[in-house]
């Protein structure tokens, strides 16, 4: 939807609002939806409890996407990737969660490479985003360590330069697939300075090197989604450094503003709804509280896409401000929380789990809500804690 050029250089009046019913466009995603998706795709998308479905649904699902060339909606063209607007990327997300699709593991489509395209030496875009296209390499994101999650810039794991190696030692917590990833990008200490951003080098790391050694953490929610990872005289080549030496922290910030600028959330929180009503519509279709409680949900939820969908529109590709970043995630995380715990009413004594819900098929309705709700709290700690998005709001107001 392209607005006519007024003589400022800026758009005229009469261009149309960005919408999310561009329906040549819907048409075609849901017809490759349908072809797509098998019933086992479809029921891995259904069983997804945490931040990704079953890891070998999300391979298979990730490669239909590449072979379809519409695995990364954001990224240019000149890429591999689509150069999509924001309605369209929303469009897919509604589509995709609307239709079951799994959710992918894609912290390389969302995150490293995105930052690659940006900062990225010819060599490391040469060797890493086709892996990362293709669904042959998995990125993990290896920035907390134990004291060093709301105060990133304290991380301690050290890296040595010794000739054409850095020497990494130390250990990471909370990340996420570590255990499912070939590759790791990572924040390390290079230097101790005034700061302590100063000092922070930002490298890529290959997971089956020597030294690195990775144990699955469970969460509340029975889930092993997330692990601690320690490196003991890890050698990374220098040439796995991504920006100068000591000025990780800009590349940090960087792939953030990426992550923001291209990741959409409308999807998860329509999964979650879609879960809710139909638990509430097959054990308490005549509970009038809870129906309008949903109705409400429902509308919030429509409302936040109708926010999603303005401030991306309205921001470039790398425009979304900080501020706004905060307030989406938190505003998302809320509502998603609050989904989940309608699902649990619903679900009503059939939530307490039994001892045959511990397996990973989640046979009983109510169990599966109270995982999603108990997976759902990590929401408000991941991605920054919702405590520290509003102290950056505040401090933006
Ligand atoms: C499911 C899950 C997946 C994750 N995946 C990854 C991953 O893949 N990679 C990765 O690097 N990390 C990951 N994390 C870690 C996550 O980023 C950190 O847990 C988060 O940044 C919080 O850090 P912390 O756990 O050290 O808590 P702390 O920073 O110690 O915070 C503890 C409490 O204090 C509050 N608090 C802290 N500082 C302030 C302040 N200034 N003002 C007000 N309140 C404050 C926090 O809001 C929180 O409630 C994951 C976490 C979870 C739960």
């Amino acid at each position: 939807m392209v607005g006519e050029q007024n003589l400022s250089g800026g758009t005229s009046e009469r261009e149309s609002k960005p919408t999310l019913a561009d329906g040549a466009f819907v048409d075609e995603v849901r017809r490759f939806l349908r072809a797509a998706l098998t019933e086992n795709l479809r029921r891995a998308g259904r069983n997804t409890i945490g931040v990704h479905s079953d890891i070998e649904a999300c391979r298979t699902w990730h490669r239909r996407l590449y072979e379809k060339g519409w695995i990364a909606p954001a990224w240019p063209k000149a890429y591999g990737g689509m150069g999509w607007s924001p309605a369209q990327r929303l469009i897919f997300e509604r589509e995709c969660a609307d239709n079951d699709a799994p959710v992918l593991f894609a912290g390389g489509v969302r995150n490293v490479g995105p930052l690659l395209i940006a900062l990225g030496t010819p060599g490391q875009r040469e060797r890493y985003l086709r892996p990362i296209l293709d669904g042959s390499d998995l990125w993990c994101q290896g920035f907390s360590e134990v004291g060093a999650g709301s105060d990133l810039a304290t991380v301690q794991t050290r890296a040595e330069r010794a000739g054409g190696h850095y020497i990494v030692d130390g250990s990471k917590i909370w990340t996420t697939g570590a255990h499912l990833a070939n590759r790791m990008f990572a924040l390390v200490r290079t230097a101790v300075g005034a700061r302590p951003q100063a000092g922070i080098t930002f490298l890529l790391i290959d997971m089956s090197s020597p030294g690195v050694a990775v144990k699955p953490i469970r969460s509340i929610a029975g889930e092993e989604e997330f692990c601690e990872v320690r490196f003991d005289n890890v050698r990374v080549p220098v040439a796995d450094r991504v920006g100068p030496e000591n000025e990780g922290w800009a590349a940090a910030r960087l792939l953030m503003r990426f992550a923001r600028a291209s990741n959409t959330t409308t999807g998860l929180l329509r999964r979650a709804f879609r879960h809710a009503a139909a638990v509430a519509n097959s054990h308490a279709p005549s509970d009038s509280d809870l129906m309008l409680a949903l109705s409400e949900l429902k509308r919030q939820l429509e409302v936040f896409e109708s926010l999603e969908l303005s401030i991306l529109s309205s921001t470039a590709q790398d425009g979304v401000t900080d501020a706004q970043a905060s307030m989406m995630k938190t505003l998302a995380t809320e509502l998603h929380q609050r989904i989940t715990e309608a699902a649990l009413d619903a679900a009503g004594p059939l939530a307490a789990p039994t001892p045959r819900d511990t397996g990973p098929h989640y046979l009983n309705e109510g169990a599966f809500a109270t995982r999603k709700y108990l997976a759902t709290r990590a929401a408000s700690i991941y991605s920054g804690t919702n405590e520290t998005h509003r102290n950056l709001v505040a401090r933006s107001l």
